[in-house]
């Protein structure tokens, strides 16, 4: 007979409240939770002091993308391991179609890159960037395959960009299937035209990157997805929010009925738009922080907390898409359009939340978990089997200690990448011991199980009933 393990004796964190006890994990899979005594010869862990939390689902990352003439510095193989390494067991990728590309082409694609790869289990989006009858037609297969939520773009003309008369007919062949779209809403046309302004003008360093993405233009496609959805009702959400305006047009729009479900990221949460410096800084090192959307004001982020401990935010997501700074960021050194967009996250989601979030009295240990996991679970279609902790789900739970003091250094990082963002932050609470299916990969925080045995996950449909 299989060996059970008890995690004996922590704080099990649920929605809505924390109970203390234990957790009988058996082979995969959580057998009971509760008040447990140990078995005869039975394993046991003594988790006293520490929380018991759902493992950590990362709902936004770019592993291994091709972008501006590079490729991301993290794969499968590095960012999962570092998303394990944090706490994350849980990784869904965006599968990307390219120009002129079935959605199966793309997808076949992405699994050569990430099957026999994977530290933590992982599933796809499907990344659009055109729209077409034909793409239509291969929603439905796409959906049985277990992929059940596209991402469409407002920006990036000529790239990726689709209209709102794509976007409507897009959202109606996903609301006939039950499936969901998450948009990147920004206004591509208008972003162009401030990129070609502030070239003329010989405005070329990282700083004039947030200059021509204002929040108004993050406000304002925000506004138009909705007047769409005002006609139409289909499940969607909005990834990455980085504005208070955003926000704003995002409550206007359910006050008049739209059921809007929405992302953000700790860089929109933690980092202001001051790390780009000033008009006449020389400093090259802003470009670590070129993504889009830009950084924002401080405004911005007390929003964005409210809104995640409110429940007008439901999940966070990281958006890692890593560049190294030399070779790569550099690539833009005399001009801020050619500096890849994207920054590195898969690995501090969860310490960074809990720091700034839970330890700072921005939100619960319940909250947390929900906007970590459990929200996600439920939207992507994961749910019971991710995002809980109850009898019959798999055992994917991360073992976490509140108290330790410790201060971000990038070279301590698992992620495939010369810089970190988050340089010097200084956290409270630390992931101690992280199962994937039973399995004991991270102990006393260090990765003891290299084996990429992360399996690809098929997605059911969307539960849009979260808060
Ligand atoms: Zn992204």
């Amino acid at each position: 007979m299989e060996q059970s393990l008890l995690l004996k004796d922590g704080f099990i964190v649920l929605p809505g409240e924390t109970v203390r006890g234990s957790i009988r994990i058996k082979g995969e899979i959580i057998e009971e939770t509760g008040k447990l005594t140990p078995r005869e010869n039975e394993e046991v862990l003594d988790c006293r002091g520490f929380y018991f939390l759902p493992g950590g689902i990362e709902t936004h990352t770019h592993l291994q993308l091709e972008s501006m003439g590079t490729v991301t510095a993290d794969d499968f193989a590095s960012g999962t391991r570092a998303a394990l390494a944090g706490g994350t067991t849980t990784v869904i990728d965006f599968a990307t179609q390219f120009h002129g590309e079935t959605m199966a082409r793309g997808l076949k694609r992405w699994h050569e890159k990430a099957d026999g790869k994977c530290a933590t289990d992982y599933g796809f989006h499907m990344a659009l960037t055109e729209w077409n009858s034909q793409l239509k037609g291969e929603m439905e297969s796409i959906v049985a395959g277990g992929v059940s939520s596209f991402k469409m773009y407002m920006a990036y003309k000529n790239n990726m960009m689709v209209r709102e008369d794509e976007i409507y007919d897009a959202l109606e062949e996903t609301q006939r299937l039950g499936a969901t779209i998450g948009f990147h809403c920004e206004n591509g046309l208008l972003i162009d035209v401030l990129v070609r302004r502030e070239r003329e003008r010989g405005h070329l360093t990282p700083y004039f990157h947030q200059i021509s993405r204002p929040a108004e233009l993050e406000e304002e496609a925000i506004v138009r997805l909705e007047a769409v959805n005002h006609l139409l009702h289909a499940n969607h959400h909005i990834v990455h929010l980085s504005t208070s305006r955003g926000l704003t047009a995002i409550n206007r729009s359910r006050e008049r009925g739209i059921h809007i479900l929405v992302e953000t990221c700790p860089q929109y949460l933690l980092l202001e738009a001051s790390r780009y410096g000033t008009p006449s800084s020389e400093d090259f090192e802003a470009a670590k922080y070129i993504m889009s959307p830009p950084l924002r004001e401080r405004r911005d982020q007390e929003a964005l907390w409210d809104g995640l401990a409110s429940g007008e935010i439901q999940f966070v997501g990281t958006d890692h898409c890593s560049f190294n700074f030399k070779g790569q960021k550099e690539m833009g050194r005399d001009d801020f359009s050619k500096i890849p967009n994207g920054a590195p996250g898969i690995e501090l989601r969860l310490h960074l939340l809990y720091a700034y979030g839970v330890a700072r009295g921005r939100m619960d240990i319940n909250r947390f978990s929900e906007v970590t996991s459990t929200n996600a679970a439920k939207y992507f279609g994961l749910y019971p089997r991710k995002g809980i902790l109850q009898a019959g789900s798999d055992a994917d739970i991360v073992i976490f200690d509140p108290d330790p003091e410790w201060t971000v250094r990038g070279e301590d990082l698992h992620e495939n990448c010369d810089y970190t963002p988050y340089e010097n932050f200084e956290l409270k609470g630390r992931v101690r011991d992280v199962f994937l299916r039973g399995r004991h990969k991270v102990a006393s925080g260090k990765i003891v199980i290299e084996e990429a045995d992360g399996r690809y996950l098929g997605r059911l449909l969307p539960d849009m009933d979260i808060r």
